[in-house]
């Protein structure tokens, strides 16, 4: 489903990408975290938004 209005789509994104997932489990993490608080693994890596 399509997000129309730009400002919306901004905040979206800012939050769907905001994030850090972890390679081990795919947890979501809030960003700036240094561990999975799932699994506790450091291999995490920053979503990007890429165009
Ligand atoms: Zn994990």
């Amino acid at each position: 489903m399509p997000i129309t209005d730009p400002e919306k789509l901004q905040i979206a994104i800012r939050h769907t990408f905001n994030v850090m997932i972890c390679r081990k489990c795919g947890a979501r993490n809030p960003p700036g975290a240094e561990k999975c608080r799932r699994c506790r693994s450091k291999n995490l890596r920053w979503k990007r938004y890429r165009k």
